[in-house]
């Protein structure tokens, strides 16, 4: 079977969503496809732009102050390649890189309203939701379900965190220690803080309970009130003005259910921000299908790029096969946003990384080449470290417009364009950048692409 369009997406994160929405909208025939599941759908579901420079202990106060860090400490990070363009003088580079990502959180929020991750926040200033281990972190947008209301802020606040019997994923006891010492040494509210265990029964059991059980048993009519019942005596018990959950409120109806608590508890319900599985992590994973889907475009689930046809500097055609089918795909332009090892767009063996759909060449977080050194190079011994681990930095190196450019410098191929987890030169972990690249380069791999159709038509 073949089938022709004007843009393929390969890849179906955030960053390919995003392109592919933005192409879609613009009026462009895309089909993306994914081969199975996504980072983006794995992480916490709040959208980091930067958070921390590396090496550095200070979270950093506004995406916007961390965006002019980056650019004098990295000026090879994927954020810069947004400026590139028009580079003449460093203002205006700087105006566009801050523009763009800007943009980006604009058109995120705006597009995710009334879907099931409805978000908050601004470009303006990070926001510290607080995590399953009662610690903060800096991020830029966050799910509404995450907002903790004024719990700093009040000095009468008195935080209860909440945890569910057979949920191993969170122990609310440690949770709230390690709140409490963080806000004692901070020498702000809340001053009191309390924990509790109540049950919840997806199956009528109350042992080996997982998060996609629990959310989906709270999506269940009724299910909130019985919570609510249970919770009121532990309320009680310490005085709770604010009420931290698990992030478990719902697949669907999240922030329905949140609303609901709040309105028959009399407090201030929120999710905290959890590891893998990750139900807002899930949620933004299908918030971002359903817009792309919403704005026109095609999506092939189960679907690997597996082989290409290149005519001189034009990459023509994909294959994307199934396990039942193989279909060629002709387009006039590509976007590349197969993520990194979890996506699986850069895989390692013993003789060195490489890039898994057109064996482009990756370098390391230096731009030096990756490919024949074996993946435990990269790596360092301390698992958490300051400076990350070295192989999260490797990647494909891209040219001003987004596109993978060979040891030469010279792009690959004039329409082939690469965005998210996929591009070097950035370190997520410690960053907090993850989402942020992702969003903002698919954006503009998007636009460059529209551009580059328009040129040739
Ligand atoms: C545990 C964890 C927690 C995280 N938490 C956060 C967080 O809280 N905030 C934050 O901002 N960032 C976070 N991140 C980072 C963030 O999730 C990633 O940086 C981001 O999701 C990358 O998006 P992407 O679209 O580039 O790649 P991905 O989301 O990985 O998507 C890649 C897509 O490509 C598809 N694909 C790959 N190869 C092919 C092929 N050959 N054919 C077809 N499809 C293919 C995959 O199936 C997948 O759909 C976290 C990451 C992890 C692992």
């Amino acid at each position: 079977m073949d089938l022709e369009t004007d843009l393929v997406v390969i890849g179906g994160g955030m960053a390919g969503l995003i392109a592919g929405t933005i192409a879609a909208e613009a009026g462009l025939d895309t089909i993306l496809l994914r081969k199975g599941q996504s980072a983006t759908a794995y992480s916490s579901g709040a959208i980091d732009v930067i958070g921390y420079l590396p090496e550095a202990s200070e979270p950093i106060i506004s995406p916007e102050e961390g965006l002019f860090a980056l650019s004098r400490l990295y000026p090879l990070h994927p954020y810069n390649v947004l400026g590139y363009d028009k580079r003449i003088e460093f203002e205006k580079v700087m105006e566009n890189i801050v523009g763009r990502t800007k943009d980006t959180v604009t058109w995120l929020k705006a597009h995710l309203d009334g879907t099931i991750a409805p978000l908050m926040g601004d470009f303006e200033s990070n926001m510290h939701p607080i995590t399953i281990l009662g610690t903060t972190k800096p991020t830029c947008l966050i799910q509404k379900t995450m907002h903790n209301g004024d719990v700093q802020d009040r000095e009468d606040s008195v935080l209860l965190f909440v945890g569910i019997m057979g949920y191993a994923d969170f122990n609310p006891s440690t949770a709230a220690k390690t709140y409490l010492e963080d806000r004692m040494a901070a020498a702000g509210p809340p001053r009191k803080v309390g924990h509790c265990i109540i049950q919840v029964m997806p199956f009528g059991k109350p042992y080996n309970v997982s998060s996609i059980e629990l959310a989906r048993h709270l999506d269940h009519e009724g299910s909130i009130e019985n919570l609510a019942e249970q919770l009121k005596e532990h309320i009680e018990q310490i005085g709770a003005t604010h009420v931290a959950f698990p992030p478990v409120l719902g697949l669907q109806d999240a922030l329905k259910n949140k609303e609901k608590l709040e309105e028959l508890t009399g407090t201030t319900v929120f999710e905290l921000l959890g590891f893998p599985p990750s139900i807002p992590g899930q949620r933004l994973q299908r918030a971002l299908e359903t817009i792309f889907t919403k704005a026109g475009g095609k999506m092939l689930l189960g679907h690997e790029a597996t082989s290409y046809l290149k005519v001189d500097d034009n990459l023509k055609s994909i294959t994307a096969a199934s396990p039942r089918r193989e279909i060629k795909i002709d387009a006039k332009a590509f976007v590349l946003a197969t993520g990194k090892y979890i996506g699986g767009g850069i895989a390692g063996d013993e003789t060195g990384l490489r890039e898994t759909v057109f064996d482009l060449k990756p370098v390391t977080g230096d731009y030096h080449s990756a490919m024949e050194i074996v993946p435990s190079r990269f790596t360092s011994r301390l698992s958490i470290s300051p400076t990350g681990q070295p192989i999260q930095s490797c990647g494909l190196s891209v040219d001003p417009r987004f596109r993978p450019v060979d040891e030469d410098g010279l792009e690959w191929a004039k329409n082939l364009f690469a965005a998210g987890a996929v591009l070097a030169g950035y370190n997520y972990s410690v960053e907090k950048s993850g989402l942020g690249v992702a969003a903002t380069s698919g954006y503009s791999a998007a636009k460059n692409a529209i551009e580059f159709i328009k040129e040739v038509a």
